[in-house]
């Protein structure tokens, strides 16, 4: 038997379900903030990630899907959405019509990771791009937006993290400070921090290895070298949080994995996920226009995980029943009453009604057992006797009544 890819999952019935439910709360919330959606390819030009990503980070180094195709170009499946996502802006000129650009996206992205639990190779992710504005209300907008859309889905246990690696100056000034003091402590740190101290060394801060953080916690306090235009930004932030009563935890070591990012960064955390426990992340990224060839425009985006979410809402129980029941079957008796019972569903259908029939010709004792199994409320009983009398037999399946009516009285009955 030929399996799925390792990494990759199917997605069927009461899982489904659910990814349908979480739509719908995307939906309603980002319409609430004035996002709208944009698709993009799932595919780019390797180079829009080479160019925005940053050739020190995990997902440019190891995990990307990069191949060739058969016209000889570098082609690249999706990692994430924000350098896709910038890229479209600019090629369409998208911000030429609105004072603040609001974005939101859904799809599935590619990267070849460790697969484990919350962890895949095709994975997808929710988020929203808040474009234009250089202005700390834009932060607080968007993650303003985040919490409202926990809360609808219904998970009221998480972490909210948050953090500064301010302007572009600021962050020299900092990782100058942070290179001599892991420099001075180099012996103690794990391998791939070492290797990290000359190619991404934000990174080592937000090691798991217990090595690297034990020299962290000694490590300098980035928010001690914000500078006065750095500092107002995040000042602002946090008050404007406080002000919506929307609770943080300040965590100076959070830096994110990504090149992109400058002012404030942040992560959804919840312990129902263990080791992968990370469900959403983002940031500012207001040089990411100019990398990838647009001009300078400030912006603030974030993603989250829909696999995540969705293990955390049933970790914590939080999917209501879903209500998919069937609400009429309709039972025949085969062929020779099939043209006046397809006849009789498609009224019922066009009533709105979800109804069921019999498509492999089965007995009716066979029909009824399936109509109790799909949760039927109605049944609707047609056999030689009604289709030669112009009737149809209706049965409630909870009370077991049973009644038989004119085919043309059809409309006027409320199936309740
Ligand atoms: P990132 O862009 O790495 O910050 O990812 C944002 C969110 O996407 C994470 O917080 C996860 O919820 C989710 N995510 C990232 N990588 C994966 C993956 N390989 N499998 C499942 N979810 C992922």
């Amino acid at each position: 038997m030929i399996q799925n890819v390792r990494g990759t999952k199917d997605l069927f019935f009461n899982d489904i379900e659910k990814w349908h439910f979480l739509e719908e709360k995307i939906k309603k919330v980002t319409s609430l903030f004035g996002y709208s959606e944009l698709r993009t390819p799932i595919f780019e030009k390797t180079e829009v990630f080479l160019r925005s990503i940053g050739e020190n980070t995990d997902i440019v180094n190891k995990e990307m899907y990069t191949f060739l195709d058969k016209g000889g170009e570098s082609i690249t499946l999706r990692p994430e959405m924000t350098a896709s996502l910038v890229r479209s802006v600019i090629q369409n000129n998208l911000t030429q019509e609105y004072s603040a650009l609001r974005l939101w996206y859904l799809g599935p992205f590619f990267r070849y990771e460790r697969p484990q639990k919350g962890r895949l190779r095709q994975f997808h992710q929710f988020g929203v791009e808040c474009i234009s504005s250089p202005h700390p209300e834009s932060d607080v907008e968007i993650i303003q937006l985040a919490y409202q859309l926990i809360k609808e889905i219904g998970i009221d246990e998480f972490i909210f993290e948050i953090n500064s690696l301010g302007n572009e100056s600021s962050r020299k000034t900092y990782i100058e400070t942070l290179e001599i003091f892991l420099n001075e402590n180099k012996d103690k740190l794990s391998n791939e921090s070492q290797n990290r101290l000359s190619t991404n060394i934000l990174r080592v801060l937000d090691s798991k290895d217990e090595r690297d953080k034990a020299v962290v916690s000694n490590a300098p306090n980035i928010l001690n070298y914000l500078d006065d235009q750095s500092k107002y930004h995040f000042d602002i932030v946090l008050k404007l949080l406080d002000n919506l009563k929307i609770p943080y935890r300040l965590e100076p070591k959070l830096v994110r994995g990504l090149d992109y990012y400058s002012h404030t960064v942040f992560e959804f955390r919840s312990t129902a996920l263990g080791s992968q426990d990370a469900f959403g992340g983002g940031g500012r990224y207001n040089s990411l226009f100019e990398q990838l060839g647009g001009k300078p425009t400030p912006a603030v985006g974030f993603a989250m995980g829909v696999e995540r979410l969705i293990l955390i809402s049933e970790q914590l129980n939080k999917f209501p029943k879903l209500n998919n029941n069937c609400d009429i079957y309709v039972v025949h008796s085969g062929e020779s009453t099939l043209e006046y019972a397809n006849n009789i569903s498609k009224i019922l259908r066009e009533k709105n009604y979800m109804v069921l029939m019999d498509l492999q010709r089965r007995s009716f004792k066979a029909q009824f057992r399936e109509a109790d199994k799909s949760n039927a409320k109605y049944c609707i009983i047609i056999g030689e006797n009604e289709v030669n009398n112009n009737k149809i037999t209706i049965k409630n399946l909870k009370s077991g009544e049973q009644a038989e009516i004119a085919s043309n009285l059809l409309n006027t009955i409320k199936f309740e």
